[in-house]
């Protein structure tokens, strides 16, 4: 318990201390094994959420199956469709 308080919940890095009841043994501890937090973690979190909503990966095999120049004989793909269903 008191873990949650002094790590910052997006990096896991320990916060800067606020003030002298900081400074603990575990904390020292912390600091070791997850390292200091950067700060502006809420923000970055929120922008890497914005990218991966913007960028939602379609599904590649069906793109390169409907890609007209594709020079992928219907030999190879027929069988991997069959296997799906
Ligand atoms: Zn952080």
């Amino acid at each position: 318990m008191g873990n949650q308080s002094v790590l910052c919940p997006v990096c896991q890095g320990v916060l800067p201390a606020s003030g002298r009841d900081s400074y603990t043994t575990l904390r020292g501890r912390l600091i070791v094994t997850n390292g200091y937090c950067g700060g502006g973690c809420e923000e970055r979190r929120a922008e890497a959420e914005q990218t991966r909503q913007m960028a939602r990966p379609v599904a590649p095999m069906q793109q390169q199956v409907q890609q007209p120049g594709a020079q992928v004989p219907p030999a190879r793909v027929a069988p991997a469709l069959r296997a799906v269903r």
